[in-house]
């Protein structure tokens, strides 16, 4: 949509600029400077959009930014989780292969022990038996017998509790080493989708700026533009002319209310601080309109911004502007004299209800009209 309201605007900026090389009368002069100030003030409102959409993308930019470095470093975090478990399950590994290598020469040394009493037999029993001096040495030495038994089996058995405790702790590692493994596939995938979703966001920023910049150049030539129109306005009119009116005469007889003055105001309609460029006066529809002075009609005719409008020169540089009209009863080239009917009020063009809106200008610059001209 954007673009296309950009090309739009080309089309108009070439088709204007396509135009320039006709020299105009005053009043088509004047035709087409509002249509460049139109077009200047269209090509403005698009690049403060323009401009609002760019820095709100670049703020979804900083925060993708900002989502993406918070995922790469749960991703850091997660791969050190998993180191430190991997050197753990290393640690439990080396640990379990001394147990279990432990565990095989104390079961040696217990079947040995055991094959040694099973080979003696009841022989070494009886030998042990005769060997004894006396009932008690003879407990004595079978005593001594069994308590080393014992001792290895108890020491077998200690090996081996041992060895089933390590061995749940390796589990409980593989398996917290599989769930960090599985957050941080999860972490990298979130990365890999916020990048993605980054990368297009910068991609339509970079269109936005570039459309902006388009914007900008338009605005310049529109700038320049105007100005020219303004320069070849006022030197087809200070020829040779000087303003003789003195205080001129109230453009809307009997009604005196004036509902916004001259000066900076937020705009009824585009809600932004805005230069009020003359005065609005209550004219009811219909309200007879009237020259502020004598002089020669401009311009009298349609305006997206002022609806109909009409414009007197008064010579040395004074125009009046009469704007929002019902009807017009003047055309441009008419010579009026000072209080004749030009026009009759209405609510056309950007206006909210019925008035008059009328603008002094002196040498193309906005005058407070009622700084002594009304
Ligand atoms: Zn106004």
């Amino acid at each position: 949509m954007r673009k296309v309201i950009s090309y739009t605007l080309v089309f108009v900026l070439v088709f204007s600029f396509g135009t320039l090389g006709l020299t105009y009368a005053g009043s088509s002069a004047q035709n087409k400077l509002d249509d460049v100030n139109d077009q200047l003030s269209s090509v403005k409102s698009q690049l403060h959009e323009g401009k609002k959409l760019e820095n709100s993308l670049n703020k979804e930019i900083q925060n993708l930014e900002g989502k993406i470095n918070a995922s790469q470093a749960e991703i850091d975090s997660l791969n050190g989780n998993i180191a430190a478990t991997q050197n753990k399950i290393t640690e439990a590994l080396a640990q379990l292969d001394q147990l279990e290598k432990n565990m095989d020469v104390q079961n040696n040394n217990l079947n040995g022990r055991l094959r040694t009493m099973y080979k003696n037999g009841s022989a070494g029993f009886i030998d042990v038996l005769l060997g004894s001096t006396s009932v008690t040495d003879l407990m004595t030495n079978l005593d001594r017998v069994q308590r080393i038994y014992d001792s290895d089996k108890q020491l077998m058995e200690q090996l081996q509790e041992e060895h089933n405790l390590i061995d749940a702790q390796k589990k409980n590692l593989l398996n917290l080493q599989s769930q960090l493994v599985a957050s941080k596939e999860e972490a990298a995938q979130k990365k890999e989708d916020l990048t993605e979703n980054q990368s297009a966001v910068a991609d339509k920023k970079a269109q936005v700026a570039s459309n902006n910049d388009a914007l900008e150049d338009m605005e310049q030539s529109f700038l320049a533009e105007a100005n020219r129109l303004k320069a070849e306005i006022l030197a087809s009119q200070s020829t040779g002319t000087t303003y003789k009116g003195g205080t001129m005469q109230w453009p809307a007889p009997g009604v005196t209310k004036i509902t916004s003055p001259f000066g900076y105001r937020i705009h009824p309609i585009l809600k932004v601080k805005k230069l009020h460029t003359g005065v609005d006066i209550g004219a009811p529809s219909g309200t007879t309109i009237v020259a502020a002075n004598a002089g020669t009609v401009i311009k009298a005719g349609w305006n997206n911004s002022y609806g109909n409008m009409i414009m007197i020169d008064h010579g040395g540089g004074i125009v009046t502007l009469y704007a929002h009209n019902s009807s017009l009863l003047v055309k441009a080239g008419d010579v009026v004299s000072r209080g004749q009917a030009i026009s009759k009020s209405g609510s056309t063009g950007q206006s909210t209800g019925p008035h008059l809106h009328f603008e002094v200008r002196v040498n193309g610059n906005y005058v407070d009209p009622q700084s002594g001209w009304i």
